[in-house]
């Protein structure tokens, strides 16, 4: 008999390295992995390129009529890339004027509840891997296994301004830090559902853990999960 499927929930601060476990996991359960943050950041893409008012209500509704998500499988990558209304989103969602509004746009509760709306049905058929600030909280409270992940914060400027140079050399240390400080503050302390911890969250700090320990820790829990429901 196939070994039944579960949902995995991972949230966390920015750049604690939860789509790089998420990817690598998707990858040995055969699992689909949902980067639920770029569906804000291409939502935040449409926004700024449409002049949309974040203080508009009407606007901001039209324009979430407008927008159409949807990932596409990329070999390169092993991950999804996102599509906005069928153009490929990837290479612009992670540019630096996109993430420094994002957590403005994902506290808009119009655009929450029509992000949300669909991440839920992602995951009706289960065998998925979320990442995100509300997975476990919000979009799936009944996970089979939530993780809410932590680093050190400097470890997490580093990574992240490693990944931003390669596209923008241009860019400082002192600015990637002011804008994980400002979306982790933004993101935590927003009305809906703010970035928390899942009572039933297990907390995972990779400071100090290889990717391999992280990824043999979380395949254990997993194979834990899996093996209580067979029960
Ligand atoms: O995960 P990533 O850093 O790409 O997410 C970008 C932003 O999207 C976060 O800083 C947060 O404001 C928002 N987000 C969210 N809820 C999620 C995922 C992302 O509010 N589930």
């Amino acid at each position: 008999m196939a070994a039944p499927r579960i949902i995995i929930a991972i949230d966390g601060y920015s750049s604690c390295g939860k789509s790089t476990l998420a990817k690598e996991l998707a990858a040995q359960l055969g699992y689909n992995y949902i980067d639920s943050g770029a569906m804000y950041r291409a939502i935040t893409l449409y926004f700024l390129r449409n002049n949309v008012a974040l203080d508009n209500p009407i606007q901001i509704l039209d324009a979430i009529a407008s927008i159409n998500l949807s990932f596409v499988f990329n070999e390169h990558r092993q991950a999804s890339d996102i599509y906005l209304n069928d153009e490929n989103a990837e290479p612009y969602i992670r540019d630096m004027i996109v993430a420094e509004k994002v957590s403005e746009v994902a506290a808009i509760r119009e655009v929450r509840s029509f992000a949300v709306g669909q991440q839920k049905r992602m995951g009706r058929k289960k065998g998925i891997i979320m990442d995100g600030r509300d997975i476990g909280t919000a979009v799936f409270p009944d996970a089979e296994l939530k993780l809410f992940m932590t680093a050190d914060p400097a470890v997490r400027v580093m990574r992240r301004f490693k990944e931003l140079y390669t596209s923008n050399p241009n860019i400082t240390i002192e600015e990637v830090k002011h804008n994980l400080e400002l979306r982790d503050y933004i993101d935590s302390t927003r009305e809906e559902s703010p970035l928390r911890q899942a009572s039933d969250a297990i907390l995972l700090d990779n400071s100090s853990l290889t990717r391999e320990e992280q990824l043999s820790k979380v395949l254990e829990m997993v194979n834990t999960r899996i093996a209580a429901i067979k029960h």
